[in-house]
């Protein structure tokens, strides 16, 4: 038996196929390389020392999926494949509608085809838009502030549906928090495309003196020290969580959110003391303005996953930090794709 993993040359795809193949499974990647490329899945393998398949395929394209599902005898489903950045969603809402709900719509009615009902699906704590309290629990109100939000909450009601209609269906709806860090190793990492969008990839690149400050967005929030606070999780305890989660679907669970994060806060304030100690460099910034659409403050509570998944975060700040400068350090161009 196989998983299927779709977006899994991308961050955190590329280490949950690390975790599958060390787990022993036999793993197929669908990606259309839209923000990755296959060195990851190179890396992957030497990591590992297992192989894993690859198929250059386009959710929006169902015959090629058909064709992947018709060769393999798939257990269940990992979809991360997805388009993921907030401001860009924004300026272009239709191409994020198509390729996320319509990506998603193709990839369940070819595994409905196929008889493939255990489906693990990367959603995101942005479906809980400015969160009435913190720890945010799963059962809080749902809400989206952006089209990439809404493309999550729209997926999550729509696997609701569908689980509805046929409850042979097993889902498993994971809510992450901020996934950060790097395998220890070095050779697979967060790679994004231009100007990073989120904060710790610029704090790498300002580390390693690709870009000369970093710009803190907003330091009067009532928090702390001011500044946003978020539940950092390191990518590899995410993982794990996923492994986690497709043996609870093995248990027919029906459909079920689960938060994953650490339950710690920390500030931008705090990341970038951290990120110094970790790489021993000088991380200049300067305060500006709030970021239209930030919230000041989200974490986790995560007993949820920890009492039904056996799940719990094993791995600190410092050691996100100290793996992120790692891959930063030693791939300064990340994997180089040009
Ligand atoms: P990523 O961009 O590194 O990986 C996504 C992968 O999906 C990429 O390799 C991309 O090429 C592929 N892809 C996109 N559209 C596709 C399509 N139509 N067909 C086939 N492949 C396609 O992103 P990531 O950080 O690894 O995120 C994975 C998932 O987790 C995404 O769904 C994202 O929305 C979600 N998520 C990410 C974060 C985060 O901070 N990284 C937080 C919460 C949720
Ligand atoms: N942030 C920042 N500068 C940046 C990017 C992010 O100050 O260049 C702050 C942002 O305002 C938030 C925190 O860092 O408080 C985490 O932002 P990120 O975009 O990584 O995650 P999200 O806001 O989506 O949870």
């Amino acid at each position: 038996m196989a998983i299927l993993v779709t977006g899994g040359a991308g961050y955190i795809g590329s280490h949950t196929c690390v975790e599958l193949l060390n787990a022993g499974y036999k793993v197929i990647v669908v990606d259309n390389l839209s923000n990755s490329c296959e060195t990851s899945l190179a890396r992957v393998q030497e990591i590992t020392g297992k192989e894993l398949e690859f198929f250059k395929v386009d959710l929006l394209d169902k015959e090629a999926l058909n064709f992947v599902f018709g060769k393999y005898d798939i257990e269940a489903v990992i979809h991360f494949a997805g388009l993921k950045a907030v401001g860009e969603s924004c300026e272009i809402p239709l191409k994020y509608y198509q390729n996320n709900i319509t990506g998603t719509l193709n990839l369940c009615e070819i595994m409905k085809k196929h008889e493939v009902k255990n489906l693990v699906f990367s959603s995101s704590a942005t479906v809980y838009g400015e969160p009435k309290s913190v720890p945010v629990y799963e059962d809080f109100p749902l809400s989206a502030t952006n089209p990439y939000g809404r493309s999550k909450l729209f997926i999550e009601e729509i696997l609701q549906d569908l689980y509805k209609s046929d409850s042979s269906w097993n889902i498993a709806l994971l809510r992450y928090f901020n996934p950060i860090g790097s395998h220890e190793s070095g050779k697979i990492g967060e790679d994004p495309n231009g100007i990073p969008n989120n904060l710790l990839p610029f704090v790498a690149q300002v580390a390693v003196g690709k870009r000369a400050e970093l710009s803190v967005f907003g330091d009067d929030y009532n928090t702390k020290d001011g500044t946003g606070i978020r539940d950092y999780i390191h990518v590899v305890d995410l993982s794990i969580g996923h492994l986690k989660a497709i043996k609870k679907l093995n248990s027919n669970p029906g459909i079920v959110a689960y938060n994953l994060g650490t339950g710690n806060g920390y500030s931008v304030f705090e990341i970038i003391e951290a990120y110094k100690k970790a790489s021993q460099k000088e991380i200049p910034f300067k305060i500006i303005e709030r970021r239209a659409g930030d919230i000041a403050i989200s974490f986790a509570n995560a007993e949820k996953a920890f009492n039904e998944l056996d799940w719990k975060a094993e791995r600190g700040i410092e050691e996100m930090c100290k793996d992120s400068w790692k891959w930063q350090s030693e791939n300064p161009n990340g994997y180089d794709k040009s």
